[in-house]
């Protein structure tokens, strides 16, 4: 008889944005004269720049002759990607080898299969509030989790404490959903406790793009990261791919743990062998264009839907400034996380917007415990909804 992965059974149904959509029709249909705006986003709007679409076009075209014609393609993704990969790495003084790159179809793709490489007795370390991928997929595979809490009193930058211990630690930084981000010397000081307690740091870079100071983009920007970090990262918010789908995944040649019998295993060999058993490749078409994309004028080009979302959350988080709630993001991130006004908690005050002003956003519980009194609002939506959302906000709290 079948015998199912009862670890299943252990996932909490997520209801966040079902519910968020489910609360927003209701009003829709019972108010159908009052216009919504929706800062809730969590995806881009702005289309793929020019540079990309070209090239996807030129792509296509390949496709259509026998000389240019491709099949399969190298699992690890095409040379030419690999290595306008390692090209933009330099851009933040970080050296890496095209053998640590790996093309895959997005950074969630590969938060959840690197768990293949890791043994059940781990000690996985996630952060509360999180993007919900890193502990769902733990669960899946019946993982002991441990949540580390970040709060209003450590900046949503939860670090290492005595007694602490993990041997797999998820770092997402700009975060999801909170927009704080680490500094050098916070990821210094996880980088070293990695190091010294021999285990894993998985740092998701989703966001680097966003990053306007001197925060850094790449935990290899750190000293010793490469013996103890997997870096995730993906075009989906650098250059609008969320719906064409390219990520890339550094995996140092440097990570070499040892085994039960007393030999080595190389973490970029094992996931070299994962990939090429599970995994057919990223489309040829799709390599191209982001290998345009990667280009320093492709760069240029998605800087300025960058810097327009950017604006958006400047606009966003200057009326919580203006009226002494705390926040965090809205600099270096596309998120605005701030505290619910007079202790209200997140669901409640997801109503009161949208009773009251008609504003969607998302509500902190949805990704955490640690986020029941937090709400989050995206600069995704258009310059012009962002400024009336703003003057709302601005009437309703004063
Ligand atoms: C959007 C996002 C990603 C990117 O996922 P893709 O699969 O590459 O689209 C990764 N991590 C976080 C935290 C994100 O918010």
């Amino acid at each position: 008889m079948l015998q199912i992965n009862e670890n299943y059974l252990n996932l909490k149904q997520n209801y966040l944005f079902s519910e968020v959509a489910q609360r927003t029709n209701k009003y829709i249909n019972e108010h159908p004269d009052k216009p919504i705006i929706r800062l809730g986003i969590g995806d881009v709007t702005k289309p793929l720049t020019k540079k990309t679409i070209e090239a996807l076009h030129d792509a296509a075209d390949h496709m259509s002759k026998t000389e240019t014609f491709k099949g399969y393609g190298p699992e690890q993704g095409y040379d030419f990607l690999r290595n306008a990969v390692v090209d933009y790495y330099k851009k933040n003084n970080v050296d890496i080898e095209m053998k640590e790159v790996f093309i895959s179809d997005g950074a969630k793709s590969d938060t959840g299969n690197i768990t293949d490489l890791f043994g059940p007795d781990n000690i996985v370390l996630i952060p509360d509030p999180v993007y919900p991928v890193y502990m769902d997929t733990n669960i899946m595979n019946g993982r002991n989790i441990r949540f580390m809490d970040a709060n209003k009193e450590n900046g949503f930058t939860p670090m290492p404490y005595d007694g602490l211990e993990a041997d797999i630690i998820y770092i997402c930084s700009p975060n999801n959903p909170t927009g704080a981000a680490y500094t050098r010397e916070q990821l210094k000081v996880w980088v070293d406790f990695a190091l010294e307690h021999n285990s894993l740091i998985l740092f998701d870079a989703a966001y680097e793009c966003f990053i306007e100071d001197d925060t850094p983009h790449s935990i290899f920007e750190i000293e010793g990261a490469k013996k103890c970090a997997i870096e995730f990262c993906s075009l989906s918010k650098t250059a609008g791919f969320t719906g064409t789908r390219c990520g890339y995944t550094i995996v140092p040649l440097e990570l070499v743990f040892k085994t039960s019998n007393g030999s080595e295993m190389s973490l970029n060999s094992m996931w070299t062998r994962r990939q090429t058993t599970k995994f057919n490749g990223v489309p040829y078409v799709i390599q191209y264009a982001a290998a345009a994309t990667l280009s320093e004028e492709g760069i240029k080009e998605c800087k300025e839907n960058i810097a327009y979302y950017k604006e958006n959350a400047r606009i966003i988080a200057s009326v919580f400034e203006k009226k002494g709630i705390t926040y965090f993001g809205g600099k270096n991130s596309p998120y605005i996380w701030f505290e619910c006004p007079n202790g209200m908690e997140s669901w409640d005050f997801f109503d009161y917007m949208l009773n009251e002003i008609q504003v969607v956003g998302t509500p902190g519980a949805g990704f955490g415990a640690n986020g029941n009194n937090f709400f989050r609002l995206t600069a995704f939506g258009s310059r012009e909804n962002t400024i009336e959302a703003v003057n709302r906000i601005d009437k309703l709290l004063s």
